[in-house]
């Protein structure tokens, strides 16, 4: 009994390539032409690390194609240039017509897709290049079939100029449309129950195209890029500690002392030393008590003429400071001083730094990194004595190392609340941790008077505490704080 023999058995179409053996492009084109198979796996690949649904809706869209195309063979029966290479008819092709779909729909994803048309200048050049080699692939690809006599050109023709034409409908139809939707609209609201269902949350199913520019991928770097260096960091970004509540809500009460105006937001800010760095610059800082942050300057938003801000009032002040440290004049002191361990500063400030200001005036972040790329100078001595003119830090007298002149740096910035998308879309927390400053949001682990800190009187803005979120009271005072006199005409 033979349950097998060779002319039982036919081959997969899409996997059987064969060439001529002297041809010396032959075995290339042929691994080319096996594209097809490598992006449908790679579309699963891809899916089941990213969970971005544009790569399952593509693979649907490229099976949609296939279908279509095994019609259209039956229906127009053009045989192919060779009786033996290939199965079964040649009019379309159907590689032609899979990369044009491939082709045409990621041409659109990455130069259409981004709701964020004012993407810097970097995006576009790394779109144009994705979108020339994704094009050199396609041709590439439709080249084979000819080369390799599977095909004529006008089967490829045809059959590429048909899965274009499909792939930019399925992308308008399924990506463009959908994406525009106005809020409130069925497919607006179908759109949401399906990234908001319990299984596609459970999958984790996204679209990251909806909450970034670029799907996500900045931000994802810029998180790992921060984790990776964040080594000396250590117990300073530990946002919860009840020390950095404190200093927190000493920038709260600076919020609370500034004009509410209707176009800008209500700021406050605390620049501080940890102790420690004021007694051993060079010391790691790796306890609880080692940190305690010694307050140095404060700012709130407009507290100089002008449209000024918190961060930068409170910076100007340290600045105007230290420039009068004893005998830190001299040209030559400050060359010195230049190689020598800096003194790292904690910056606070109710609402993350500002990264664009509709005003054209410089912003926030850029200050804090002109602070770290042309230091001030200045010594621990200095410091304490003006650490110890701070009504803050009563009680304590701070200890200082020595009167060696030392660059200041600011190391950390720990913010109340990120900055929500009001007037501008802010990029300071992403923007600093790329220049490897520690961004931290300060959150209580729980409620004032479960972490021992004792609230002052705010007279804008009072802080309410919710028993059923009660870590969540410093975030909401910062925001409230932040729109105060916002609301009302
Ligand atoms: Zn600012």
């Amino acid at each position: 009994m033979r349950l097998i023999s060779p002319e039982l058995l036919t081959t997969l179409d899409l996997t059987h390539v064969q060439y001529r053996p002297d041809d010396p492009y032959g075995a290339y084109l042929a691994l080319v032409t096996l594209a097809p198979v490598l992006i449908l796996t790679s579309y699963v690949a891809v899916f089941l690390v990213r969970r971005e649904v544009v790569y399952l809706n593509a693979l649907l869209g490229q099976v949609v194609t296939e279908i279509v195309n095994g019609k259209l063979k039956r229906y127009i029966k053009q045989a192919r240039p060779t009786e033996f290479l290939g199965l079964g008819y040649g009019m379309p092709s159907s590689h032609a017509q899979f990369c044009g779909f491939f082709v045409v729909f990621w041409t659109c994803h990455l130069l259409f897709h981004r709701p964020d048309r004012k993407a810097r200048m970097s995006h576009h050049v790394d779109s144009f290049v994705f979108v020339l080699l994704i094009w050199l692939f396609g041709v590439l690809t439709c080249y084979s079939r000819v080369h390799l006599y599977y095909h004529t050109s006008l089967q490829v023709l045809v059959g590429g100029t048909i899965g274009s034409i499909i792939g930019a409908l399925y992308y308008a139809a399924t990506e463009a449309f959908v994406r525009a939707a106005p809020a409130g609209s069925v497919v607006h609201s179908a759109r949401h129950f399906f990234y908001t269902n319990s299984l596609s949350r459970a999958l984790h199913l996204r679209d990251g195209g909806m909450a970034w520019e670029d799907a996500g991928a900045a931000a994802e770097y810029a998180t790992w890029f921060s984790k990776m260096t964040a080594s000396p960091g250590g117990i300073l970004t530990n946002g919860s500690l009840a020390c950095h509540v404190r200093m927190m809500l000493l920038a709260l009460t600076q919020a609370d002392d500034c004009d509410a105006v209707k176009g800008a937001f209500s700021v406050g800010c605390a620049i501080a030393v940890p102790a420690l760095q004021l007694a051993d610059p060079e010391a790691p800082i790796e306890s609880l008590h080692d940190v305690e942050p010694r307050a140095l300057t404060t700012g709130f938003s407009r507290e100089f003429p002008g449209n000024t801000h918190a961060e930068e009032c409170a910076i100007e002040k340290l600045a105007r400071y230290c420039v009068r440290t004893p005998g830190g004049q001299g040209g030559a002191a400050i060359d010195m001083a230049r190689s020598r361990a800096p003194i790292r500063l904690l910056l606070y400030t109710t609402m993350e730094p500002c990264s664009e200001r509709l005003s054209g005036n410089k912003p926030c972040v850029a200050r804090i990194l002109e602070t770290n790329a042309q230091p001030m100078y200045t010594t621990c001595k200095w410091l304490a004595k003006l650490a110890a003119s701070i009504p803050e830090n009563a009680g304590v007298s701070p200890v200082a190392a020595d009167d060696l002149l030392r660059p200041v740096r600011i190391d950390v910035v720990l913010q109340g609340v990120p900055e929500p998308d009001d007037f501008v879309k802010c990029v300071g927390q992403r923007t600093l941790r790329m220049h490897g400053i520690h961004v931290v949001t300060v959150t209580p682990e729980s409620s004032p008077s479960a972490i021992g800190v004792s609230l002052p009187n705010l007279a804008s803005v009072p802080i309410a505490i919710d028993t059923q979120q009660p870590t969540g009271w410093l975030r909401e005072a910062c925001l409230c704080m932040a729109r105060k006199g916002h609301k009302d005409a």
